[in-house]
């Protein structure tokens, strides 16, 4: 029977980060998707890199200067699926932020970055105004232009799958784990691959399983105690056409949250929305409400933008369980570690690298440290050539 260090469960962002960083620690890697990569929230997510603005207002200042950090490098390593964007922030007569507020949270924001080239923001001249056009002129005050990252989530995750097999750690998708039961030396772990059961031994498991983390620790024997948590489903409306080719960071009007429109392959994307969800994760999918408040939004900025919906896709985040508005809840990634087991529960696109090294981190605790081949710091992640990883845009005909 083969014997691996480490069998990770899910093939998201977070379980291939865990592959790659534990394959360049030295550390033999099964991983396993019962989908195909990404195919849960990390192909639903806004697509940005960001060290999360708005977050500044819940306080998370950790979270935020490490996205930050993590941004500059993804930007360094790469430079084919990581790419800066120009953001703008309209402040309107109504809006319930004022210029003084979001001109402080620029300033720390940028002070996070470090202040380099493409990390400072500015205040755009009233002569420009017109070329932000077709953004509502109207009762417009003022307009900030600061810079934040945009990616191909579907495709980062499979270049970051294929930096790990070429680190030697090896992949099965579509796998689906079974379950796994302790044995005096780690666990022995059933998967399904076709028609076929197989069984593997390992000494640790990573339970990266997104919004299914805790329905995979209820299939290992003993079950680790899983944390209490929500789904709160995120939706996002791809709209034929281009608003401008930069991005517009919006403020709802009905709550005030914030809502983006993305340039994304010639159309918009727009998103996304906080609803709480006591499903089974299989079964999320948009609300006929979600998107009406998103085409409210859109409606509210762009009043002569003709609207026509090309896609809808949902994500679900997991979030810490608490009374407080999800708003307020913290982003930051929470690992779960019991015995050889760690569960990654919450997170962010832009932290997994930091979260895979973190999680590298325990397993050194667990097994010892090995030979390190390579630094997931330095390894250069590139656009995958074949079929599977170009974006479908097949239906997206901008004009
Ligand atoms: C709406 C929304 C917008 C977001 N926008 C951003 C953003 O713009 N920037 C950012 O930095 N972060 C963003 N995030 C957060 C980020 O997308 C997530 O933190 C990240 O994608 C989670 O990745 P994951 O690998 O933990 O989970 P997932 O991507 O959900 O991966 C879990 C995987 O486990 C697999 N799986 C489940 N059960 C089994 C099994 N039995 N066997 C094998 N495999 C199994 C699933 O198929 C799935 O592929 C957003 C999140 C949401 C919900």
């Amino acid at each position: 029977m083969q014997v691996y260090d480490l069998v990770v469960i899910g093939g998201g962002i977070h379980g291939a980060g865990v592959a790659q960083a534990a394959a360049a620690a030295g550390y033999r890697v099964l991983i396993l998707e019962r989908n195909s990569w990404a195919a849960g929230t990390s192909s639903k997510s806004s697509k940005l890199i960001h060290g999360g603005l708005r977050y500044l207002q819940s306080g998370q200042f950790q979270l935020v200067w490490e996205c930050l950090r993590e941004r500059e490098l993804l930007l360094r390593i790469a430079p084919d699926l990581v790419s800066r964007s120009d953001f703008y922030i309209p402040v309107y007569k109504q809006s319930k932020y004022p210029s003084w507020q979001i001109r402080l949270g620029l300033m720390i924001y940028s002070l996070f970055a470090g202040f380099r080239p493409g990390c400072r923001f500015e205040q755009l001249s009233k002569s420009e105004y017109p070329t932000l056009a077709p953004l509502r002129l109207n009762d417009l005050k003022t307009v900030f232009r600061y810079q934040d990252a945009q990616t191909n989530d579907l495709q980062l995750t499979q270049a970051v799958i294929s930096s790990a097999r070429a680190l030697g750690a090896t992949s099965a998708c579509p796998a689906r784990f079974v379950s796994a039961k302790q044995t005096t030396g780690g666990y022995s772990v059933s998967y399904q691959e076709g028609d076929e059961v197989k069984h593997v031994d390992c000494r640790c498991l990573v339970n990266a399983g997104g919004p299914w983390v805790n329905q995979i620790a209820q299939r290992i024997v003993p079950h680790p105690q899983p944390l209490k948590i929500d789904l709160v489903q995120g939706s996002h409306v791809l709209l034929r056409g281009s608003l401008a080719n930069h991005c517009f960071y919006l403020e709802a009007p009905q709550d005030q949250r914030a809502v983006f429109a993305l340039p994304w392959y010639g159309n918009t994307l727009v998103g996304t929305t906080e609803t709480l969800f006591r499903g089974d994760p299989d079964e999320v999918c948009p609300l006929p409400a979600e998107e009406t408040y998103l085409l409210e939004t859109v409606r509210h900025y762009f009043p002569e933008f003709e609207i026509d919906i090309l896609d809808r896709f949902v994500g679900l985040r997991v979030l810490p369980h608490s009374d407080r508005r999800f708003f307020k809840r913290s982003r930051e990634t929470l690992l779960n570690v019991d015995q050889q087991v760690i569960g990654i529960y919450g997170g962010k696109l832009t932290s997994y690298r930091s979260t895979a090294e973190k999680v590298v981190r325990q397993i050194q605790k667990i097994l010892g440290k090995r030979t390190r081949i390579a630094h997931t710091r330095k390894l250069q992640l590139r656009l995958e050539a074949n079929e599977d990883s170009a974006p479908d845009t097949s239906g997206y005909n901008a004009d």
